[in-house]
């Protein structure tokens, strides 16, 4: 190691530790299929931690987090539930993109249950640098990870959990669920945006409130 290294290694902050040894990670298979780690962004600590499935391609290309267009719905339904994406830590459940097959333009699919598994104890790591007071699960792979694996996320969205160290939790829809929906069932998505709305509103009220 060269004394430039040593300084550059001892300067870090222990959240830029974890994201350079995550960049890294090779530990699932998604690691063949994957550009690049999506690691998650916003300030460290925070108090709103914001948990999605899985990076999308557009993700998987830049490197970061919610960047397209389904990025773009989330900045949308933030700002209408009074919030901003520069006060939320925003990660996924898995680092990298799963990809169906290797056609293109090529088409996501949701983690499998042993990639999930495998990529839990980056979440668990940056959980505990965040130190989050609420947490919002976007998608039913994510609420099924972190509060309950029988979760049904058109039954249970929009109710409040327990979670780990002291924290409230809530889920909702996958801005990308509500983009598919909007192609064939327009009324419903309209109504699972108003629905995303409303459940991060009632995110930004619970901090408020606390
Ligand atoms: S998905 Fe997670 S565990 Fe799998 S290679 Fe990427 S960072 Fe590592």
């Amino acid at each position: 190691m060269t004394s430039d290294t040593a300084t550059t290694e001892n300067t870090m902050t222990p959240w830029e530790q974890l994201r350079a040894e995550a960049l890294e990670c090779t530990r699932c298979p998604l690691a063949q299929e994957r550009q690049q780690v999506v690691f998650g962004e916003g300030p460290v600590p925070c108090d709103f931690l914001f948990i999605g499935q899985g990076p999308s391609e557009s993700d998987d290309a830049t490197g970061r987090n919610y960047n397209g267009p389904s990025g773009e719905v989330l900045d949308k339904a933030l700002t209408q539930a009074g919030l901003s994406r520069a006060n939320i830590y925003v990660t996924n459940i898995t680092l990298c993109a799963a990809f169906e097959g290797s056609g293109k333009p090529r088409k996501l699919r949701p983690p499998k249950a042993a990639e999930v598994r495998t990529c839990r104890p980056w979440l668990d790591q940056q959980l505990a640098l965040i130190k989050p007071r609420i947490i919002v699960c976007s998608g039913a792979v994510a609420a099924r990870e972190v509060i309950d694996r029988k979760f049904k996320l058109a039954e249970q969205r929009g109710q409040w959990f327990d979670g780990p160290h002291n924290t409230r939790i809530i889920a909702t829809w996958q801005p990308a669920y509500l983009m598919r929906l909007s192609q064939h069932d327009r009324p419903r998505a309209v109504e699972g945006w108003r629905q995303l709305v409303d459940d991060l509103r009632q995110a930004a009220n619970a901090i408020a409130a606390t």
